[in-house]
């Protein structure tokens, strides 16, 4: 079966624990901490992987968790980092933030994972906890807390296929777009058939005999991916239109192969060209965009005895459009060499199918943001953090141990907020304010 969408929840690992401990040495009474950091929480990393072809491995299994790290030990002994966790994917996966919702509500997106061994981190392990060695302060020597390990992050996303083949075949009913996929195969450049079911797009991989593409000189895409997409429904000439399905399969190609029947008229009433007319037509009421996607005009059943009048109208048609047109027979062959080169020389010079820019980053997560600042209370020893990378930053730029640097400094925390922050978690006089390296008693 053919799995193109799945909703799956992903776990970054968190980080382990510091560690509180002293060194025990003879004749030394008092040793010093040596409590060591926790490790790193793993990854989940998302790997965009050419041997995949469909969503499949996340049919059943839907949680996937990266490993914790562990904790730190004694004499100084750090905790070991939490194995990342690599999911592949097709290429061609966009990962979307949250479920979609039934009614068709879509995430924003996270990652578009077109190129091929294309690597995402999408949700980062917790740090480590530092261990008790890290606090130590002339007027604090044995310090009698860590930190614990930042948690992991979990995320529910949505995974979908967007990339389906190179080339997409489309056409009314019995134009002869499956017998044209099967025949590719069963012809000299070969394909490999894919399994999935009726319902589901046909894809079939052609490769180009290479000797032969170098005779001519011109270039190709030596393997492209084909597909024969259903899904056109029941009465689509009647009007009712193309299937959704249908159109957003179309939606992941780079490239059109419009299948017409060239020795009839559809539904005895249309002419070829106006049989390709009218699929086009929909095309463009679904999406405007689809009708400058390349089309390679497919004028099918020559064998058949075939009104000239109909062929040159279907010419015109392609040439107007700066689109080729290939007479070609399914049920004989003809044409059938000429139509792969051209497909594939048509391919090597298209561009990949554009990229979905992240909108993640700023929304998603905050922590990357520089005015992004934690304050919390560390229940143990008591000690209130401040920490992001506006701080950081902050800390950098600031001389603390300068009258004016230090005034600009009780500004800056004053004005970010982080005051009321403190206050909110029930600061006190003489309360212990650790940012990073630096530690203050607080003071109204
Ligand atoms: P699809 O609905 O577009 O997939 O069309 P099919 O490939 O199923 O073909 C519809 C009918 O047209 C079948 O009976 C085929 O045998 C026939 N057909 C397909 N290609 C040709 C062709 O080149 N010449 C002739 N004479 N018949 C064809
Ligand atoms: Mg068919």
């Amino acid at each position: 079966m053919f799995i193109d969408h799945v909703r799956i929840t992903i776990t970054s690992g968190a980080g382990g624990h510091g560690h509180i401990s002293f060194r025990r040495e003879k004749y030394v009474p008092n040793g010093g901490p040596n409590g060591g950091d926790g490790g790193r929480g793993g990854d989940i990393i998302f790997v965009a992987d050419t041997g995949i072809n469909t969503l499949m491995d996340f049919r059943y299994k839907k949680k996937f968790a990266a490993q914790p790290g562990s904790n730190g030990g004694g004499s100084n002994c750090s905790g070991k980092n939490g194995a990342d966790l690599v999911l592949k994917v097709p290429v061609g996966t966009l990962v979307r933030y949250g479920w979609d919702s039934e009614d068709g509500e879509k995430g924003m997106v996270m990652a578009d994972l077109n190129a091929p061994g294309e690597r995402r981190v999408l949700a980062k392990g917790g740090r480590g906890g530092r261990g008790n060695q890290h606090f130590a302060t002339p007027s604090r020597q044995a310090p009698k807390f860590c930190e614990d390990g930042r948690p992991g992050k979990e995320y529910k996303v949505t995974l979908e296929l967007k990339l389906i083949a190179d080339a997409g075949i489309i056409g009314f009913p019995n134009a002869g777009k499956s017998t044209l996929l099967s025949r590719v195969t069963a012809a000299k450049p070969k394909i490999a058939d894919y399994q999935f079911t009726t319902l589901a797009p046909n894809l079939g991989v052609v490769r180009l005999d290479y000797t032969q593409s170098i005779r001519d000189g011109a270039s190709y895409a030596t393997e492209f991916v084909l597909a024969d997409i259903p899904g056109l429904i029941e009465g689509a000439s009647q009007g009712v239109g193309l299937g959704f399905d249908f159109l957003r399969h179309i939606e992941r190609t780079r490239l059109l192969l419009h299948v017409v029947d060239a020795a009839r008229l559809e539904d005895d009433e249309l002419t070829p060209v106006q049989a390709v007319e009218k699929i086009n037509a929909e095309l463009a009421q679904f999406n405007p965009a689809l009708l400058e996607r390349p089309q390679i005009l497919v004028a099918n059943k020559i064998d058949l005895p075939i009104d000239p009048v109909h062929m040159e109208e279907l010419q015109q048609y392609a040439a107007a459009r700066g689109w080729l047109c290939f007479a070609i027979s399914g049920a004989t062959g003809q044409g059938m060499p000429e139509l792969v080169r051209g497909v594939a020389n048509a391919l090597a010079g298209l561009p990949p199918i554009a990229h979905y820019e992240p909108d993640y980053e700023t929304y998603f997560e905050p922590e990357r943001r520089g005015d992004f600042i934690t304050v919390e209370k560390d229940s143990e020893s008591g000690i209130f953090r401040v920490e992001g990378p506006g701080i950081e930053r902050m800390l950098g730029y600031t001389n603390l141990a300068d009258e004016r640097g230090f005034a600009f400094f009780q500004r800056f925390l004053r004005e970010k907020g982080i005051i009321d922050k403190l206050e909110e978690l029930g600061i006190e006089e003489n309360d212990t304010v650790q940012l990073y390296e630096h530690e203050f008693d607080y003071w109204k």
